[in-house]
Formats: structure tokens, sequence, C-alpha cells
């Protein structure tokens, strides 16, 4: 019989939406008349922007004429979409980043895992906690942490607590580390990193040989002017760090697909005789042998988004988001509850009540208001006592969910 890969064995089984899909259908089974609000899973509720679509269209009856048809295309991305990503994204906020530096792709999620390929297997990795779940299963499946323990922190992985204590901004590790992921905005906590702060992590990273991994999926939701929206603001970080981006969150694409990895021609990592490889070269070959690029539509659809209307649909969505997070934080407050996030992200990160554990507070809302979100405990040992919200929904049903929490909640 063929064997597996038995890293696969130490997962923990997908325990956190499915563990809340079962109360939740638990509760509907018993209270058949109650009309559940999900404020839980991050994902966008409304509709695609109207250029990107209308692109979208044109591109479809392109391919419907042999004159204009498209077979593969460039692995890395059609240079048009490419150019003007690193003109309007990167080049327009100072940073120095050149399209050839830029791969298209079909998602942030598969990027941030796949990039494990390029690397060894002898790095010691950085994550904070409560932290994105991708990261650490990722790692997990690539075979570079030991078992799970009963906290559910992996062997072998450093983990950098972030709380209220540090306004989820995590420490400088105090041992070296290799890889560090970053996520600003922050998924679960809303968090925003200022550029001095980023500095000090870039500033680490040069001293220790070390590689950002910085997810920047919410930099579309950034509003306050001084807050970076690229780690590539931050002199230095083209020699110590990647960035991922998506249009998911940005231009709704979470149904269609469509992300970016920037990786700068001078970020380098060690071969095993010693030498400086470009992990540039590395990745274009690894995303040309097993990736055959993002659909000429889709790509197209993403274009969209850096024309006139297309910035101003985006803007637009990004706004009814931000006010749906403002209405929750503002609610939540007249509640009762202490709140973090929610100004430039899509996410509330609740305190729960004293005397509360996150899946506690879970119970009470799903039971007094028939409201759903995510238990902190969810995305990491440190995330105990703490509640996601999420902003991705109808005005409708967050004015009402809110309606239901003010009137109806009770510790
Ligand atoms: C949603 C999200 C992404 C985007 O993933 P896609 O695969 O591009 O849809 C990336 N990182 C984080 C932290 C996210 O929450």
């Amino acid at each position: 019989m063929a064997t597996i890969n038995n890293n696969y064995l130490k997962l923990k089984a997908g325990y956190l939406f499915p563990e809340i899909a079962r109360r939740v259908n638990t509760f509907a089974e018993a209270h058949p008349e109650a009309k559940i609000i999900k404020l839980g899973i991050g994902d966008v509720t409304e509709p695609l922007p109207a250029a990107c679509r209308q692109a979208i269209i044109k591109a479809v009856e392109e391919m419907g004429d042999r004159s204009t048809f498209k077979g593969y295309g460039p692995e890395q991305g059609y240079a048009w979409l490419r150019e003007k990503i690193a003109t309007q994204d990167f080049q327009a906020r100072g940073c120095d980043i050149d399209a050839s530096e830029i791969f298209i792709s079909d998602g942030s999620k598969c990027d941030s895992g796949n990039i494990l390929d390029i690397f060894g297997h002898d790095n010691t990795i950085a994550v904070t906690d409560p932290v994105y779940p991708v990261y650490v299963d990722t790692n997990v499946m690539a075979g570079n942490t030991g078992d799970v323990n009963e906290k559910g922190e992996y062997e072998g992985l450093v983990y950098l607590p972030i709380t209220a204590e540090n306004n989820f901004t995590a420490e400088l590790p105090t041992q070296k580390v290799d890889l560090i992921y970053l996520c600003f905005p922050n998924n679960p906590t809303g968090a925003t990193a200022t550029k001095e702060y980023l500095k000090t992590w870039v500033d680490y990273a040069k001293a220790n040989d070390a590689i950002i991994l910085f997810d920047a999926a919410y930099e579309a939701f950034i509003t306050d002017a001084s807050l970076p929206h690229s780690i590539y603001e931050i002199e230095g970080a083209r020699e110590c760090a990647m960035e991922f981006r998506s249009f998911s969150k940005k231009a709704g694409f979470t149904g269609t697909r469509c992300a970016l990895t920037v990786i700068p021609k001078t970020l380098k990592g060690k071969a095993a005789d010693g030498s400086d490889v470009e992990l540039w070269k590395l990745w274009n070959r690894r995303h040309c042998t097993k990736f055959n690029g993002v659909s000429y539509i889709v790509q197209r659809g993403a274009e969209a988004v850096y024309s006139d209307e297309g910035k101003a649909q985006v803007k637009a969505l990004i706004e009814f988001y931000l006010e749906n997070a403002k209405i929750i934080c503002s609610q939540l407050q007249a509640a009762g509850l202490t709140i973090y996030g929610g100004v430039n992200a899509p996410y509330v990160w609740v305190q729960t009540p004293t005397g509360l554990s996150s899946w506690d507070f879970f119970d009470k809302l799903l039971q007094n208001c028939n409201v759903v979100g995510t238990p902190g405990s969810g995305f990491g040992a440190a995330g105990e006592g703490y509640f996601r919200i999420s902003a991705f929904n109808s005005r409708e049903n967050v004015n009402e969910a809110m309606k239901r929490i003010t009137e109806k909640f009770t510790v």
C-alpha cells in the first residue's frame, strides 16, 4: 500500500468551523423559528464591482473569437496587470517594486502555503498567537513542526502572543528565528501596524538574516493616512520581506480568485553549500512548474480595479464594510462590551466579559441573540477570552444583529 505524508496526521482535526456549524445546527433544530445571523466566517457578501464584471464579460467575448482568443498566458501573470499593480499599489506609495517582482496567482491562501516549497525544513518559524490558521497548518503539512500539545501549540513553532496588553502587536522574539509571518491589518484581531512598528521587524529581520512573510490581504481597509499599506514602505524591506496581496477582500474576489505575491529580486536565502540564492528565482521556477497562470478572464476583471470607475467602486465597497464595522463597534460598546479593531479592518475583536470563555460567549450570543461569531480561542491559545465579529454582511443583517445584542445580551 502507498504510504502517506504522516505530517497530516499531526493536524488538529478541522476543529473551529465544523464545531461552529455543529453548535449552530443543534440550536437551529431546537429553535426552527430563530432567524440566525452569521457574522462568523470571513467571506465577502456584496456583489463584484460593475467595472470588474464588465471587463470579465468583455474578456469572455474575446475568448469566443478566434482572432482574440487566448490560450495559456504567462505563468507569472499578464504584463498589463503586473504593471498596473507595480505602479499604482507600490510605486505610487514610494515602494521600489518592479512589475517583474510580482507574481499573479489564484489566491493568497494558496501562495502563503505554497511558499514553503522554496524554503528548507530547518528554519525556526515564528507566528503570532492568535493567527490566521493557514500559516500554521501549512507548516505542519510540510513537516516543519512536531506534535501539537493540549493547548493547541505545535512543537517547534515560536508563538508570539498578541493581546490587549501589547496592543495586538507582537514583541520581537527573544530567540533567533528565520521566518516570521506578519498580517496587517490583522485577521483575526483587526489590529494595524505603524511604520515605526514594522521598522522594528525589518531591523530584526536584517540583523538576524530572517525573512518576513507579510500578509497584506486587508490593506485596502486602511483609511488612516499615517499607516503603511505595504512592508516595502519600510526602508530595507526589499532585503528581508515578501508580501502577499489579494483581490478577495479588496474587490470581492473571494469566489472569482485573483491575488499576487511580491518577491523582490534582492531577497535571498541560504543554500546547503553556504551560497546565497535569490528567492525570486526559486519561486519563479516553482510557479512555472506547478502553476499555469490565472485565467485571462479573471485577470481582466482584476485589471479593472485600477480603472477610474473600478477605483471608485472598490472605494465604495470598502467604505460600506467599514461603516458596518463602525456600527458593530459602537453598538457593542453600547452593550457594555470592550472591543478592539474594526477601524482600519473589517474585523472587530471583542473581549469576552469576565468569567466567559470564547466558547461560553459564542453559546450565549447564539442562544440570547441568535447571532454567530467566531471564538478567539479557535485562532490560537492566546485568543482565549476574545471573539471575532466580521463586518462582511448586509447592512440589514448588521443592524438587526446589533439591535438584538444591545437589547438582549446579558452576561
Ligand atoms: C482572506 C485572507 C486572505 C486571502 O485569501 P485568498 O486565497 O486570496 O482568497 C489571505 N490572508 C488572510 C489573513 C485572509 O484573511
